[in-house]
């Protein structure tokens, strides 16, 4: 048996904290995104700026060498640390505790880049998402599902879901497993698609906005950006999660009548999230 919740509008104002007046960066939330690889920086970029643009105070991006600049010009709001190797991450290395992860977009599936989030799963200490090719590098390593931390938050679209819990032949089945899944690891699931439904357990939450202009390359990656920013703002993870979907589809409908479907692009869902917010 399962329960589900449609998020509305009057659903998500039970989860949505004013910012206090007396805040400041430090205590605004440090979020850590940790993605790219040669020809895959606008991916983590576009994560990194989604995360500043859903309010949290800081955001460090972890890339490979060859993101240095790319990263620091094209977002000067982000700090930058970066990998010794050059075209992809070998060694996720940070002297600070994030207050979240964010970790996948652009990351590509190397297989030093496998080991260091390895390692990431053994020592981390921070709330998580994990999204894009961290994802699929989870599917090639199923033992690794045991290493998720609590709470975990994985963004799958409908391939990479399949790729983590196998195929399903009916709609009721592909939720079947993924609540099972959710169960066995006590992770959240988003299950990316039209409309995104997020699994937590045997409770299911099914998104009411959001529109086809969000198929559109780097969408998902904004969507990590700002469910990681969430989680630093001390959202607990469910709720990290379904604000962070609710207000994703809410850029695309508000955006829509000014841009079509065809030329809404990933950088206007980060442009129209002020406005999701109001
Ligand atoms: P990704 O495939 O990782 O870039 O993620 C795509 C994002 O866009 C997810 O949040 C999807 O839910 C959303 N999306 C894609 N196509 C549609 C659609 N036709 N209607 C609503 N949302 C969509
Ligand atoms: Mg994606």
């Amino acid at each position: 048996m399962f329960s589900g919740i449609l998020l509305d509008k009057k659903e998500i104002l039970k989860y949505y904290k004013p910012i206090a007046v007396d805040t400041h960066k430090g205590i605004q939330g440090h979020a850590l995104l940790i993605g790219g690889s040669y020809g895959k920086m606008g991916a983590v970029c576009l994560s990194s700026k989604a995360a500043l643009k859903t309010g949290c105070g800081l955001v460090t991006a972890f890339v490979p060498k060859c993101g240095y600049d790319i990263v620091q010009i094209s977002i000067p709001e982000v700090m930058v640390l970066t990998d010794e190797k050059r075209k992809c991450i070998s060694n996720i290395n940070f002297d600070f505790q994030p207050n979240a992860i964010g970790i996948g977009p652009g990351i590509g599936q190397d297989e030093v880049t496998q080991k260091t989030f390895l390692k990431l799963l053994r020592t981390n200490k921070s709330p998580l998402v994990i999204d894009a090719d961290a994802l699929n590098i989870l599917s090639k390593n199923k033992a690794w599902f045991l290493l998720l931390p609590a709470r975990t938050i994985l963004t799958p679209h409908p391939k990479e879901l399949e790729r983590l819990i196998g195929e399903w032949n009916s709609e009721e089945e592909k939720f079947e497993k993924t609540i099972s899944f959710s169960l066995q690891y006590n992770v959240i699931v988003v299950m990316k698609g039209a409309p995104t439904h997020i699994v937590d357990g045997e409770t299911i939450y099914k998104n009411t906005t959001g529109n086809p202009a969000l198929a559109t390359a780097g969408s998902g990656d904004v969507l990590t950006g700002m469910i990681t920013s969430l989680l630093a703002q001390s959202y607990e993870a469910v709720q990290a999660a379904i604000l962070g979907v609710y207000l994703h589809g809410l850029t695309a409908d508000i955006a829509l009548p000014k841009t079509g479907f065809q030329s809404f692009i990933a950088s206007d869902i980060i442009g129209h999230i002020g406005e999701a917010f109001l």
